[in-house]
């Protein structure tokens, strides 16, 4: 291929057909830079607090106890997860932000950033007031992105354990009329499935623990998922991160309600915390469009898609390595809206470049 000195694709041509003298040359492959679609940057400065494998209501409780630290140390946190996401091959992130703690690192950093403004209100009576808190930061980040605010943001649900029905219908009416993509985390825990089933559990026990009221709330007597779908939007791109306890009945289900569903898998944290892994084959049987994320330093031990391939690798070695690039490159770059930019290696394009060696246990990034 020949490249200019921006990375951009100026044209994909056979060796013959460039000065033998300007070609350079390098043992491996070549893939796109990564598109990392869900991610936490403002929790960097949690890299190394929390134990790893105690289940998630251990670790929301720990990071809720975590001694906030200064600005100086959360702002010097973003700066080397930005840096070592960079290095790492990573060209583009959605991340999730529930404050304004990293809009203006981000809008100076090499790395692309769609940010998910993540709001949760599990009680009925607090939507209007968490939405419009939403709105506000939505409101901040507008200093720095300016025009750009509706492409490069949305307004989004955390977890359907965390938003009332009302809430929902807040995040659709406003996604719809802004054409907005949307993320929320997705059946992470078999708990998430017994509370919506049962009403007990875990994160009842978690909203009592932390004063929120649930006597008026009745379980669907669904799983989590298919009790919350109906209520997000139809059309508008809708990605699920984790879906470790999720199954054919309710992937079967998500049919009749969303074509535009992306399936996002962060296998290091969920080795991290609940030490399990998706049943990622039953994704593809499905012909689900799966991305790829790294969640955030609370939950990882490094920010890198390449190390994500590799853990996914180890534990579906009969998953292609195709597949597993195009998760990681050209699927994320689609769910952003930014595969004219990034995601494939094709005339016009400026995707990042990426060395990986021949053994496929190291990348190096080129450009
Ligand atoms: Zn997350």
């Amino acid at each position: 291929m020949v490249v200019d000195e921006q990375g951009k694709i100026i044209e994909v041509v056979p060796d013959a057909t460039v000065d033998a003298l300007k070609i350079e040359r390098h043992e491996g492959f070549i893939c796109p830079g990564f598109v990392n679609t869900h991610c936490h940057l403002e929790l960097s400065f949690m890299k190394g607090k929390i134990d790893a494998g105690q289940g998630l209501h251990t670790f929301i409780k720990e990071v809720e106890s975590l001694k906030k630290p200064n600005d100086a140390e959360v702002f010097e946190a973003i700066k080397q997860a930005d840096e070592e996401m960079y290095a790492n091959g990573i060209v583009a992130v959605g991340d999730i932000s529930n404050t304004a703690n990293s809009f203006a690192y981000k809008t100076t950093s090499k790395i692309y950033y769609h940010t998910f403004i993540e709001i949760y209100a599990f009680d009925e009576t607090r939507a209007d007031a968490a939405f419009e808190r939403g709105f506000a930061l939505q409101e901040e980040l507008k200093k720095y992105l300016g025009s750009k605010t509706q492409q490069q943001s949305s307004i989004t649900p955390h977890a359907p354990y965390s938003a009332s029905t009302k809430l929902l219908g807040l995040f659709t009416t406003y996604a719809e009329k802004n054409n907005s993509v949307l993320t929320i985390h997705n059946q992470e825990t078999a708990d998430e499935n017994v509370f919506f089933k049962e009403k007990k559990g875990s994160i009842l026990d978690r909203l009592t623990y932390f004063n929120i009221p649930t006597d008026k709330w009745q379980a669907p007597g669904k799983s989590s998922l298919q009790a919350t779908l109906p209520y997000l939007p139809a059309n508008n791109k809708l990605q699920l991160v984790h879906n470790t306890f999720t199954n054919q009945e309710d992937i079967s289900f998500t049919n009749n309600y969303n074509k535009n569903l992306f399936w996002c898998f962060c296998v290091n944290a969920n080795l991290y915390i609940e030490n399990k892994v998706p049943d990622v084959n039953l994704f593809i049987a499905n012909n689900c469009k799966i991305t790829l994320g790294t969640d955030s330093y609370a939950s990882n031990w490094s920010l890198s898609i390449f190390d994500e391939i590799k853990t996914l690798h180890k534990h579906f070695p009969e998953i292609d390595w195709d597949d597993l690039l195009k998760w990681a490159t050209l699927n994320g770059a689609k769910f952003l809206g930014i595969d004219n930019t990034f995601g494939s290696i094709e005339k016009g394009k400026t995707p990042g470049l990426n060395l990986i060696n021949k053994d496929f246990t190291n990348i190096k990034r080129l450009v």
